[in-house]
């Protein structure tokens, strides 16, 4: 492997280009040469390999005369999957331990070794299952593996996955949490033996579920503020991550064939696996923290290496209250991923959602004036509707005022063994689309996304075997993409979606970018999305500006009131709800050194400032992350409850302090 790594050091002061072509020829040659498997010399181990020498063996490290630029060319040829992180940002998935789900859609699939709706084989349920479901030791493994793989780890956003995150305890949301950010405090990093090096702490568990009592409901929601565990950080669990699974795998077997036949429910199977599991209840009797013990990891983590810069959590429009968002905010989350799925009444009851329409306009406007941002989940082939309804349900729900996500996970329904919708399979009242019709439906739902909306995914991460009928094409959104851009030649129609237009991992001329404002409705905000854009229409960053109307913040301040909290935001105050400039933009402007080429997302926040302060607003809010808070102290924000704010001086420049 040293070979390998010479040679491509060798290139790159040539100021030859080392593409994964160059380097595939290279790894043949040398696996040739070893007379060996190139699987050892594959791209996944060069870097780990290179990141040891530089590590272990110094002497070995300092003869290879490697300069900071050299190392960061060597790690731009070495880095695995450029796109994770192309936008600056190092994404870190973890999910929730196994809990009952107040829904019960007849899609969902119901593995009981996992949180309702997601199967053990998915690439982040497998490395939790690894983990114990531990929050800590998740991300101290994922920290890890994304460094092995080249990967920045300044900038994080966490995602936090797992069935419906309102139906956990307060205390184990606020506890789970606080471990998130220990780990990226802490630096945990595990070792190449696959210990943890898990330091500084006095409380840590393995995953862990107390059923309340023998009720397979859920856990009611309380108030987060008010619900301070006994015993949190006094209490002592030792946990070994090497240690055999608490569960009995044959034990978990039969009730999982139990509940893939219907005989038992998820939440039923959930409170019998779990709710008698020892070791699982005592793990969960330390599974709680108080948020005075959150807030001093958040604060921790303002400064710290591994920065929070987005944090995401998972539910349902019907558990979208005031009060819920105030606790999840004050949690550190900046974005929800909401299921949504259909905005067509009849489908989201032939499909057992349990939600009206209304809630989930209702969701959408709260999530706005809590300037939240909004991932949708939206799902085509559901259970009673055909590809013409589809069509007509994502235009309502892209165009509609009440609706419009900022964010979309757009994915067809695969039948999995456990869902109920096998029945309805068997009876002939389902039936997958065919490959064209399904790849038909997505290019018209992809063509009628505003420029403001981001289409995330198109497939969930199911593995093929795991999908009785339904698309298995993991390539599914090339697909459609290469019958876009061919159509798109043909009748000149234009995609506006954003992750489609993103400059990813391509470098542009930030000179060139122009600053453009799309301005729409909502029933509780005017929105401005402000994007810069590249002479082709490319998108290199982009901010979102919410300017909330006064009687929709009056109506909320009130029900608050009533609720006996604090309204976190006031009539005058604009939002700003995202900032986001891709990374390759940022670089370049580090590297050209032109006054023009930095700052382009302090440039977008001024002028979302100029706009509110045109519009009337006194002061701006924002939604930062914890580990953006001093960026924003930096731009003249100073925090403010819940957000962080800016008061406007008469001509619109920012007022510090
Ligand atoms: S609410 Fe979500 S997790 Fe719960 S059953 Fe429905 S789809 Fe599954």
């Amino acid at each position: 492997m040293e070979e390998i790594i010479l040679q491509i050091l060798d290139a790159l002061r040539r100021g030859e280009t080392v593409d994964d072509r160059a380097l595939v020829k290279l790894v043949h040659v040398q696996a040739r040469r070893a007379g060996g498997d190139k699987r050892a010399f594959a791209k996944r181990r060069l870097l780990p390999f290179y990141q040891r020498v530089k590590r272990e063996d110094p002497e070995r490290w300092a003869r290879w005369g490697i300069t900071p630029e050299l190392e960061e060319g060597l790690i731009k040829v070495l880095r695995m999957k450029p796109r994770r992180s192309a936008s600056g940002v190092a994404t870190i998935t973890v999910i929730t331990k196994p809990w009952p789900c107040s829904g019960s859609c007849i899609f969902c699939p119901s593995d009981v070794r996992m949180p309702k709706s997601y199967l053990a084989d998915e690439p982040a349920c497998a490395r939790a299952e690894q983990a114990c479901f531990d929050p800590y030791l998740q991300v101290s493994a994922r920290l890890t593996a994304l460094s092995q793989m080249g990967h920045a780890t300044d900038k994080i956003e966490l995602i936090v996955l797992g069935g419906t995150w309102s139906d956990y305890p307060a205390e184990y949301q606020i506890w789970f949490m606080r471990e998130l950010f220990r780990a990226l405090n802490d630096d945990a990093t595990v070792g190449e033996s696959g210990s943890s090096a898990r330091v500084g702490s006095s409380d840590e568990s393995g995953a862990a579920f107390a059923p309340s009592g023998s009720s397979a409901a859920p856990a009611s929601f309380g108030p987060v503020a008010a619900s301070v565990s006994p015993g949190s950080s006094a209490a002592s669990a030792s946990f070994d991550p090497a240690a055999p699974a608490p569960l009995d795998p044959v034990a978990t077997e039969a009730v999982q064939r139990e509940v893939t036949d219907g005989r038992l429910s998820y939440n039923q199977a959930i409170v019998q696996l779990y709710g008698t599991s020892t070791a699982w209840q005592e793990a969960a009797r330390v599974q709680c923290a108080t948020m005075d013990e959150l807030e001093r990891e958040q604060r921790r983590n303002e400064t710290a290496r591994h920065r929070v810069v987005g944090l995401v959590i998972e539910t349902r429009p019907d558990a979208i209250t005031p009060e819920a968002l105030m606790n999840i905010r004050r949690m550190g989350a900046t974005k929800i991923q909401m299921g949504v799925q259909s905005v067509d009444q009849r489908v989201l009851d032939a499909n057992g959602r349990g939600i009206r329409v209304a809630q989930i306009e209702r969701a959408f406007s709260l999530l706005r004036l809590f300037g939240f941002k909004i991932h949708a989940h939206f799902m085509v082939n559901l259970l009673g509707s055909t590809p013409e309804a589809d069509r007509l349900d994502y235009q309502r729900f892209v165009a509609e005022l009440a609706f419009q996500p900022d964010e979309v996970k757009l994915y067809p329904c695969a039948l999995i063994e456990s869902s109920r919708l096998r029945g309805r399979y068997e009876a002939g009242e389902w039936r997958p689309y065919t490959e064209d019709e399904l790849v038909g439906v997505l290019i018209d739902d992809v063509l009628v996304t505003p420029a403001y909306c981001r289409v995330s995914r198109m497939i969930r991460d199911f593995s093929s075997g795991d999908i009785m009928a339904g698309n298995k094409k993991p390539n599914l959104r090339q697909m459609v993409e290469s019958r876009l851009r061919a159509r798109s030649e043909q009748t000149g129609e234009r995609v506006q979606e954003i992750r489609f237009r993103e400059i990813a991992t391509s470098e542009v001329d930030v000179r060139a970018l122009r600053l453009e404002v799309v301005p729409y409705e909502t029933p509780a905000t005017s929105e401005r999305f402000l994007q810069w854009v590249t002479p082709e229409g490319r998108i290199a960053g982009f901010l979102r500006l919410s300017l909330p109307k006064a009687a929709a913040v009056e109506v909320l301040a009130s029900e608050l009131r009533a609720a006996g909290c604090e309204p976190p935001v006031q009539p005058g105050e604009a939002m700003i709800r995202e900032v986001h400039v891709y990374g390759m933009a940022a670089r370049v402007g580090e590297e050209g050194g032109a006054a023009q080429h930095h700052g382009l997302g302090s440039k977008l926040v001024e002028r979302a400032c100029e706009l509110a302060c045109e519009a009337g607003y006194e002061r701006i809010n924002v939604i930062s992350a914890v580990g953006t808070r001093e960026y924003y102290r930096h731009l003249g924000f100073y925090d403010h409850g819940l957000y962080q704010q800016c008061k406007f001086r008469t001509e619109g420049m920012l007022h510090h302090g």
